[in-house]
Protein backbone atom coordinates (compact mmCIF):
# COMPACT_ATOMS: atom_id res chain seq x y z
CA UNK A 1 0.00 0.00 0.00
CA UNK A 2 1.11 3.23 -0.85
CA UNK A 3 1.47 5.61 2.37
CA UNK A 4 -0.34 8.54 2.30
CA UNK A 5 1.32 12.01 2.09
CA UNK A 6 0.70 12.94 5.75
CA UNK A 7 3.38 16.54 6.09
CA UNK A 8 4.65 19.05 3.10
CA UNK A 9 7.48 21.13 4.03
CA UNK A 10 7.73 24.26 1.41
CA UNK A 11 10.63 25.91 1.13
CA UNK A 12 11.32 28.86 -0.77
CA UNK A 13 15.34 28.98 -2.25
CA UNK A 14 16.84 32.22 -3.71
CA UNK A 15 20.39 31.56 -4.36
CA UNK A 16 21.13 29.16 -1.48
CA UNK A 17 23.51 26.72 -3.04
CA UNK A 18 26.09 26.24 0.10
CA UNK A 19 22.67 26.09 2.64
CA UNK A 20 20.56 23.41 0.58
CA UNK A 21 22.30 20.25 1.14
CA UNK A 22 23.21 21.16 4.59
CA UNK A 23 19.13 21.88 5.24
CA UNK A 24 17.99 18.77 3.18
CA UNK A 25 20.44 16.29 5.70
CA UNK A 26 19.06 18.11 8.61
CA UNK A 27 15.35 18.14 7.36
CA UNK A 28 15.93 14.58 6.71
CA UNK A 29 17.23 13.12 9.91
CA UNK A 30 14.05 14.91 11.55
CA UNK A 31 11.68 13.79 9.45
CA UNK A 32 12.90 9.90 8.74
CA UNK A 33 12.90 9.87 12.61
CA UNK A 34 9.62 11.17 13.31
CA UNK A 35 8.17 9.16 10.23
CA UNK A 36 9.81 5.72 12.03
CA UNK A 37 7.29 6.45 15.09
CA UNK A 38 4.23 4.05 14.79
CA UNK A 39 1.91 6.71 14.92
CA UNK A 40 2.80 7.90 11.51
CA UNK A 41 3.24 4.41 10.34
CA UNK A 42 1.37 4.57 6.87
CA UNK A 43 1.82 7.95 6.48
CA UNK A 44 4.73 10.14 4.80
CA UNK A 45 5.94 13.29 3.92
CA UNK A 46 7.36 15.35 1.21
CA UNK A 47 10.01 17.96 0.73
CA UNK A 48 9.34 20.89 -1.54
CA UNK A 49 11.78 22.96 -2.68
CA UNK A 50 11.05 26.09 -4.56
CA UNK A 51 13.50 27.49 -6.74
CA UNK A 52 12.93 31.41 -7.15
CA UNK A 53 14.76 32.36 -10.04
CA UNK A 54 18.40 31.57 -8.41
CA UNK A 55 21.04 32.51 -10.04
CA UNK A 56 23.87 30.17 -8.43
CA UNK A 57 23.53 26.46 -8.67
CA UNK A 58 20.37 26.30 -6.21
CA UNK A 59 18.19 24.41 -9.01
CA UNK A 60 21.26 22.03 -9.94
CA UNK A 61 21.20 20.91 -6.54
CA UNK A 62 17.87 20.61 -6.01
CA UNK A 63 17.62 18.31 -9.45
CA UNK A 64 19.41 16.19 -7.64
CA UNK A 65 18.20 15.72 -4.78
CA UNK A 66 14.62 15.57 -6.38
CA UNK A 67 16.91 12.68 -8.33
CA UNK A 68 17.95 10.32 -6.11
CA UNK A 69 15.24 10.73 -3.20
CA UNK A 70 11.40 10.64 -4.00
CA UNK A 71 10.38 12.46 -1.10
CA UNK A 72 11.88 15.61 -2.85
CA UNK A 73 9.58 17.74 -5.09
CA UNK A 74 11.72 20.65 -7.07
CA UNK A 75 9.81 23.28 -8.54
CA UNK A 76 11.34 25.99 -10.40
CA UNK A 77 10.51 29.24 -11.53
CA UNK A 78 10.92 31.07 -14.76
CA UNK A 79 12.43 33.96 -12.50
CA UNK A 80 12.60 35.45 -9.47
CA UNK A 81 8.79 36.06 -8.13
CA UNK A 82 9.61 36.59 -4.42
CA UNK A 83 9.57 34.74 -1.44
CA UNK A 84 5.10 34.86 -0.84
CA UNK A 85 5.16 33.55 -4.60
CA UNK A 86 7.67 30.89 -3.86
CA UNK A 87 5.18 29.48 -0.81
CA UNK A 88 1.98 29.78 -3.01
CA UNK A 89 3.25 27.38 -5.34
CA UNK A 90 4.55 25.22 -2.64
CA UNK A 91 1.20 25.41 -1.18
CA UNK A 92 -0.31 24.49 -4.77
CA UNK A 93 1.89 21.53 -4.96
CA UNK A 94 1.34 20.35 -1.65
CA UNK A 95 -0.25 16.43 -1.06
CA UNK A 96 0.08 16.92 2.86
CA UNK A 97 -2.76 17.06 5.50
CA UNK A 98 -0.09 19.38 7.11
CA UNK A 99 2.22 22.21 5.41
CA UNK A 100 5.27 23.51 7.18
CA UNK A 101 7.21 26.22 5.75
CA UNK A 102 10.75 27.24 6.18
CA UNK A 103 13.52 29.45 5.61
CA UNK A 104 16.35 27.84 3.21
CA UNK A 105 19.16 29.50 5.02
CA UNK A 106 19.24 27.07 8.13
CA UNK A 107 18.23 30.29 10.35
CA UNK A 108 15.19 27.80 11.54
CA UNK A 109 15.35 24.69 12.70
CA UNK A 110 14.40 21.83 11.60
CA UNK A 111 14.49 20.33 14.55
CA UNK A 112 11.40 22.54 15.85
CA UNK A 113 9.05 21.12 13.09
CA UNK A 114 7.44 17.98 15.64
CA UNK A 115 6.71 20.75 18.27
CA UNK A 116 5.00 22.63 15.63
CA UNK A 117 2.91 19.25 14.55
CA UNK A 118 2.23 18.55 18.18
CA UNK A 119 0.51 21.60 18.50
CA UNK A 120 -1.70 21.12 15.29
CA UNK A 121 -2.81 17.48 16.88
CA UNK A 122 -3.86 19.89 19.82
CA UNK A 123 -6.52 21.42 17.24
CA UNK A 124 -5.00 24.72 15.99
CA UNK A 125 -5.26 25.34 12.27
CA UNK A 126 -1.91 27.56 12.32
CA UNK A 127 1.26 27.30 14.20
CA UNK A 128 3.87 30.33 13.97
CA UNK A 129 7.32 30.23 15.21
CA UNK A 130 8.44 32.73 17.55
CA UNK A 131 12.04 33.09 17.13
CA UNK A 132 12.30 34.44 21.19
CA UNK A 133 16.28 34.76 20.69
CA UNK A 134 16.37 36.20 17.34
CA UNK A 135 20.16 36.01 15.85
CA UNK A 136 19.88 39.45 13.64
CA UNK A 137 21.00 42.84 13.63
CA UNK A 138 19.28 44.47 16.49
CA UNK A 139 18.70 48.00 15.29
CA UNK A 140 18.42 47.13 11.54
CA UNK A 141 16.56 44.14 11.94
CA UNK A 142 14.73 42.67 15.17
CA UNK A 143 14.20 46.38 16.37
CA UNK A 144 12.15 47.55 13.27
CA UNK A 145 10.09 43.65 13.25
CA UNK A 146 9.27 44.39 16.65
CA UNK A 147 7.15 47.48 15.92
CA UNK A 148 6.32 45.96 12.95
CA UNK A 149 4.69 42.73 14.86
CA UNK A 150 2.90 44.92 17.57
CA UNK A 151 1.53 47.30 14.66
CA UNK A 152 0.29 44.03 13.08
CA UNK A 153 -1.44 42.15 15.63
CA UNK A 154 -3.53 45.40 16.72
CA UNK A 155 -4.21 46.43 13.43
CA UNK A 156 -5.37 42.79 12.38
CA UNK A 157 -6.06 41.51 16.35
CA UNK A 158 -4.22 38.11 15.84
CA UNK A 159 -1.28 38.65 18.60
CA UNK A 160 1.92 37.28 17.47
CA UNK A 161 5.11 37.84 18.90
CA UNK A 162 6.74 37.29 15.11
CA UNK A 163 5.00 37.76 12.72
CA UNK A 164 8.66 37.80 10.28
CA UNK A 165 9.26 34.10 11.26
CA UNK A 166 9.06 31.88 8.12
CA UNK A 167 8.60 28.72 10.40
CA UNK A 168 4.69 28.27 10.53
CA UNK A 169 2.57 24.93 10.48
CA UNK A 170 -0.84 25.49 8.22
CA UNK A 171 -3.98 22.65 7.94
CA UNK A 172 -3.69 22.33 4.37
CA UNK A 173 -7.11 23.58 3.63
CA UNK A 174 -6.28 26.61 5.54
CA UNK A 175 -2.94 27.07 3.31
CA UNK A 176 -4.98 26.42 0.57
CA UNK A 177 -7.35 28.70 0.74
CA UNK A 178 -5.80 31.90 1.52
CA UNK A 179 -4.65 34.40 -1.68
CA UNK A 180 -1.39 36.00 -0.85
CA UNK A 181 0.42 37.93 -3.51
CA UNK A 182 3.08 40.60 -3.39
CA UNK A 183 5.15 40.32 -0.17
CA UNK A 184 2.28 39.05 2.08
CA UNK A 185 3.28 35.81 3.58
CA UNK A 186 4.62 37.53 6.56
CA UNK A 187 0.60 37.61 7.05
CA UNK A 188 -0.53 34.43 6.38
CA UNK A 189 -1.81 33.93 10.19
CA UNK A 190 -3.68 37.37 9.71
CA UNK A 191 -5.33 36.06 6.40
CA UNK A 192 -6.16 32.97 7.96
CA UNK A 193 -8.16 34.71 10.23
CA UNK A 194 -10.35 35.33 7.34
CA UNK A 195 -11.47 31.97 6.89
CA UNK A 196 -11.79 31.75 10.58
CA UNK A 197 -8.60 29.43 11.68
CA UNK A 198 -7.13 28.94 15.05
CA UNK A 199 -4.18 30.24 15.31
CA UNK A 200 -1.24 29.89 17.65
CA UNK A 201 2.57 30.60 18.48
CA UNK A 202 5.38 28.75 20.18
CA UNK A 203 8.72 29.60 20.91
CA UNK A 204 11.02 28.13 18.29
CA UNK A 205 15.06 28.36 17.60
CA UNK A 206 16.76 30.51 15.24
CA UNK A 207 20.32 30.64 13.88
CA UNK A 208 22.45 33.53 12.67
CA UNK A 209 22.52 33.33 8.23
CA UNK A 210 26.18 31.96 7.97
CA UNK A 211 26.17 31.39 4.32
CA UNK A 212 24.81 33.81 1.59
CA UNK A 213 23.13 37.16 2.59
CA UNK A 214 19.97 38.26 3.29
CA UNK A 215 17.76 38.68 0.56
CA UNK A 216 16.30 42.08 2.44
CA UNK A 217 17.17 45.41 4.05
CA UNK A 218 15.26 47.81 6.10
CA UNK A 219 13.01 48.97 3.50
CA UNK A 220 11.34 45.67 3.81
CA UNK A 221 9.56 47.54 6.80
CA UNK A 222 7.90 50.21 4.77
CA UNK A 223 6.73 47.56 2.21
CA UNK A 224 5.48 45.56 5.29
CA UNK A 225 3.21 48.77 6.48
CA UNK A 226 1.82 49.09 3.22
CA UNK A 227 0.46 45.28 2.98
CA UNK A 228 -0.91 46.07 6.40
CA UNK A 229 -3.44 48.60 5.48
CA UNK A 230 -4.36 46.02 2.49
CA UNK A 231 -4.77 43.03 5.17
CA UNK A 232 -6.74 44.85 7.67
CA UNK A 233 -9.44 46.13 4.24
CA UNK A 234 -9.07 42.17 3.41
CA UNK A 235 -10.39 41.19 7.02
CA UNK A 236 -13.02 44.03 7.70
CA UNK A 237 -14.23 45.07 4.62
CA UNK A 238 -13.29 42.42 2.01
CA UNK A 239 -17.06 41.65 1.31
CA UNK A 240 -18.75 45.10 2.26
CA UNK A 241 -16.67 47.41 0.08
CA UNK A 242 -19.96 49.39 -0.07
CA UNK A 243 -19.63 50.29 3.73
CA UNK A 244 -16.28 51.61 3.35
CA UNK A 245 -17.17 53.86 0.40
CA UNK A 246 -20.56 54.15 0.98
CA UNK A 247 -20.41 55.08 4.53
CA UNK A 248 -17.84 58.07 3.56
CA UNK A 249 -20.01 58.72 0.65
CA UNK A 250 -22.87 59.04 3.09
CA UNK A 251 -20.91 61.29 5.10
CA UNK A 252 -19.94 63.77 2.06
CA UNK A 253 -23.80 63.66 0.70
CA UNK A 254 -24.72 64.49 4.11
CA UNK A 255 -22.57 67.60 4.83
CA UNK A 256 -22.99 69.06 1.09
CA UNK A 257 -26.65 68.79 1.60
CA UNK A 258 -27.07 70.48 4.63
CA UNK A 259 -24.62 73.36 3.15
CA UNK A 260 -26.32 73.93 0.02
CA UNK A 261 -29.93 73.35 2.40
CA UNK A 262 -28.51 76.24 4.42
CA UNK A 263 -27.23 78.43 0.99
CA UNK A 264 -30.53 77.96 -0.26
CA UNK A 265 -32.39 79.19 2.63
CA UNK A 266 -30.26 82.35 3.22
CA UNK A 267 -31.22 83.23 -0.87
CA UNK A 268 -34.39 82.36 -0.32
CA UNK A 269 -35.96 84.14 2.74
CA UNK A 270 -33.21 86.79 3.60
CA UNK A 271 -32.46 87.64 -0.14
CA UNK A 272 -28.78 87.42 0.10
CA UNK A 273 -26.48 86.33 -3.18
CA UNK A 274 -24.74 83.40 -3.19
CA UNK A 275 -23.13 83.02 -6.17
CA UNK A 276 -19.42 84.33 -4.87
CA UNK A 277 -20.20 81.93 -1.59
CA UNK A 278 -16.60 79.53 -1.10
CA UNK A 279 -19.02 77.81 1.29
CA UNK A 280 -21.36 77.25 -1.94
CA UNK A 281 -18.25 76.08 -3.57
CA UNK A 282 -17.60 73.32 -0.63
CA UNK A 283 -21.27 72.54 -0.61
CA UNK A 284 -21.54 71.37 -4.69
CA UNK A 285 -18.08 69.91 -4.12
CA UNK A 286 -19.23 67.86 -1.32
CA UNK A 287 -22.35 66.64 -2.63
CA UNK A 288 -21.03 65.21 -5.87
CA UNK A 289 -18.12 63.78 -4.18
CA UNK A 290 -21.07 61.94 -2.10
CA UNK A 291 -22.69 60.38 -5.30
CA UNK A 292 -19.63 59.70 -6.46
CA UNK A 293 -18.10 57.42 -3.57
CA UNK A 294 -21.82 55.70 -3.38
CA UNK A 295 -21.43 54.88 -7.03
CA UNK A 296 -17.64 53.67 -6.80
CA UNK A 297 -19.45 51.22 -3.27
CA UNK A 298 -22.09 50.14 -5.58
CA UNK A 299 -18.97 49.57 -8.49
CA UNK A 300 -17.14 47.74 -6.22
CA UNK A 301 -19.54 45.54 -4.84
CA UNK A 302 -20.68 44.41 -8.27
CA UNK A 303 -16.73 43.62 -8.82
CA UNK A 304 -16.53 41.34 -5.86
CA UNK A 305 -19.67 39.51 -6.81
CA UNK A 306 -18.14 38.68 -9.77
CA UNK A 307 -14.94 38.04 -8.32
CA UNK A 308 -16.22 34.86 -6.11
CA UNK A 309 -18.83 34.15 -9.02
CA UNK A 310 -16.66 34.01 -11.78
CA UNK A 311 -13.62 31.90 -9.70
CA UNK A 312 -16.46 29.36 -8.44
CA UNK A 313 -15.39 30.88 -5.20
CA UNK A 314 -17.54 30.62 -1.85
CA UNK A 315 -18.33 33.85 0.56
CA UNK A 316 -17.54 30.90 3.33
CA UNK A 317 -15.66 28.25 4.41
CA UNK A 318 -16.54 24.97 6.21
CA UNK A 319 -14.38 23.54 8.60
CA UNK A 320 -16.43 20.01 8.72
CA UNK A 321 -19.93 18.86 8.21
CA UNK A 322 -21.54 16.27 9.95
CA UNK A 323 -24.51 14.18 8.51
CA UNK A 324 -26.73 10.97 9.42
CA UNK A 325 -26.56 8.93 6.58
CA UNK A 326 -30.18 7.59 5.74
CA UNK A 327 -30.57 3.70 5.34
N1 LIG B 1 13.69 34.01 -0.81
C1 LIG B 1 13.04 33.72 -2.00
N2 LIG B 1 12.84 34.71 -2.90
C2 LIG B 1 13.24 36.01 -2.68
C3 LIG B 1 13.88 36.30 -1.44
C4 LIG B 1 14.08 35.29 -0.54
O1 LIG B 1 12.65 32.57 -2.23
O2 LIG B 1 13.03 36.85 -3.55
C5 LIG B 1 13.92 32.94 0.18
C6 LIG B 1 15.34 32.81 0.67
O3 LIG B 1 16.11 31.96 -0.15
C7 LIG B 1 15.14 32.22 2.04
C8 LIG B 1 13.85 32.85 2.51
O4 LIG B 1 13.17 33.26 1.32
O5 LIG B 1 14.96 30.82 1.98
C9 LIG B 1 14.06 34.03 3.44
O6 LIG B 1 14.97 34.95 2.88
P1 LIG B 1 16.11 35.68 3.74
O7 LIG B 1 16.84 34.69 4.58
O8 LIG B 1 16.91 36.48 2.79
O9 LIG B 1 15.23 36.62 4.66
P2 LIG B 1 15.55 37.03 6.18
O10 LIG B 1 15.77 35.76 6.96
O11 LIG B 1 16.74 37.88 6.12
O12 LIG B 1 14.31 37.74 6.61
MG1 LIG C 1 17.10 34.40 6.67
Amino acid sequence: MDKKVYLSIVVPIYNEEENLPILYKKIKDVLENLFNQERYKDKTYEIIFVNDGSKDKSWQIIKELAEKDPHVIGINFRRNFGQTAAMAAGFDKAQGEIIVTMDGDLQNDPEDIPKLLEKIDEGYDVVSGWRKDRKDAFLSRTLPSRIANWLISKTTGVYLHDYGCSLKAYRSEVAKSLDSYGEMHRFLPALAKIVGANITEIPVKHHPRIYGKSKYGISRTFKVILDLLWVKFLIDYRNKPLRVFGGFGFLFLVIGFLTLFYLACEKICLGHSIGNRPLLMFGMLSFLTGINLISTGIIAEIIIRTYYESQGKKPYVIKGVIQKKNE
